[in-house]
């Protein structure tokens, strides 16, 4: 049996990221995903500018903009009470897209595929061991076995779970989205809208498509819902993805041959729209560390190296994203500081640019 250098559970950003970078550093990788590419997922489809210097080096990005997508012009921050705030995205060759998932991932997961990572799609991983290396379980019954394993396999991560390492979720709020028609003169924003039982996010995906989101607790899911259906006439049968938990505490990301990117190590709030971007660059650190580790360099210093830059990822930007989740959690609160906002627009202006800008 082929004894692979790095075997990768999750073929989502955070894994192909992970799986062609390793690849393009020569490791004999391998990348498992429970579904069959292309496949949606539950996400506002917003690609955050700090994106395209990862896809540049994946060189992926002019292949992105050829997808179908919506280039984002503007945020509309809407209190419980309809008014709002509108703040300007940068523009240019590289801004804020919305891409729709099951296009985007899909490229991803081929390049890794391109690059020489083997794929496994339609494989779940039930089951994991340990002796000098990884032996992995498969639903299917097929057997793998690799030197340093990862877990790229989203907030309820799998692996995080066999090595007692998932901490218990906070089940408070749960998501749904679907792909709705775009309404009339919506135009190419985003719309993050406070609602008395939680908040909705908007945006267009194309020309003929808005990804909306809605994200509320266990109790008052269904009045989002209701409100979502009368708000876009909705049918009642309209189909909804769903997901839980949007929160829960992080997992150290390196361990003794085992790494955790993407949600598997950090579920951020959706709100700010950047968990793409921490998937992709988180798989992108674990691989140059990996490919280090695997040349023999020194150990730990290659650890060093990863624990700096993972934490820098997220410097400068955590707080915000925990500031939006305060917002989002009482959303009496998230209404007044969009009025706040309409007297000093300088305060949201400059948390939005803080957010979007290109890293
Ligand atoms: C409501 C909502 C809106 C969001 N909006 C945005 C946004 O607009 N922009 C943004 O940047 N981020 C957004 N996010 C966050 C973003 O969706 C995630 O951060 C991102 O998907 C993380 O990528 P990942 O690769 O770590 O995990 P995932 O995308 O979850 O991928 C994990 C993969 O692992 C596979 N898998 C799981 N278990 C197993 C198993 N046992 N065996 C094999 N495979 C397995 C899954 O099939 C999946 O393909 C949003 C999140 C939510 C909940």
């Amino acid at each position: 049996m082929q004894l692979f250098d790095v075997a990768i559970v999750g073929g989502g950003p955070a894994g192909s990221s992970c799986g062609a970078f390793c690849a393009m550093a020569g490791l004999q990788s391998l990348v498992i995903d429970r579904e069959k590419f292309p496949r949606e997922k539950v996400c506002g489809d917003c690609l955050n500018p700090s994106c395209w210097p990862v896809l540049e080096r994946l060189e992926l990005a002019d292949r992105v903009q050829d997808l179908p997508h919506s280039k984002l012009c503007s945020v509309a921050f809407i209190a419980i009470d309809g008014r709002e705030v509108i703040v300007d995205l940068p523009s240019g060759a590289n801004c804020e897209i919305s891409v729709k998932r099951s296009l985007f991932d899909d490229l991803l997961l081929r390049r890794a595929r391109e690059l020489g990572a083997n794929v496994h799609e339609q494989t779940t991983v039930t089951g994991l061991s340990r002796n000098d290396h990884w032996n992995i379980e498969t639903a299917s019954g097929e057997f793998f076995q690799a030197r340093i394993l990862i877990g790229a396999d989203g907030r309820n991560s799998t692996v995080a779970h066999l090595c007692n390492l998932l901490p218990r979720p906070a089940r408070e709020r749960v998501a749904l989205q679907a792909h709705i028609p775009l309404p009339r003169d919506f135009g190419n924003r985003i719309v993050l809208q406070f609602l008395r039982e939680g908040y909705s996010g908007q945006a267009s995906v194309n020309e003929t498509q808005l990804n909306l989101c809605l994200v509320g607790t266990p109790p008052t899911i269904s009045k989002l819902r209701r409100w979502a259906e009368r708000q876009f006439q909705l049918p009642a049968d309209q189909g909804w993805r769903t997901i839980t938990p949007l929160t829960r505490s992080p997992i150290p990301s390196a361990h003794e041959n085992l790494f955790f990117v993407g949600d598997a190590a950090r579920v951020v709030e959706p709100f700010t729209g950047e968990g793409i971007y921490y998937a992709l660059r988180s798989g992108e650190l674990a691989a140059n560390a990996i490919a280090k580790i695997l040349r023999d360099d020194d150990r730990n210093s290659a650890l060093r190296e990863f624990g700096r830059a993972y934490a820098q990822m997220y410097r400068g930007r955590l707080w915000i994203n925990r500031l939006a989740r305060e917002a989002v959690l009482r959303p009496q609160l998230g209404s007044l500081f969009v009025h706040a906002a309409r007297i000093r627009p300088e305060i949201i202006k400059s948390l939005t640019a803080k957010i979007v800008e290109k890293l």
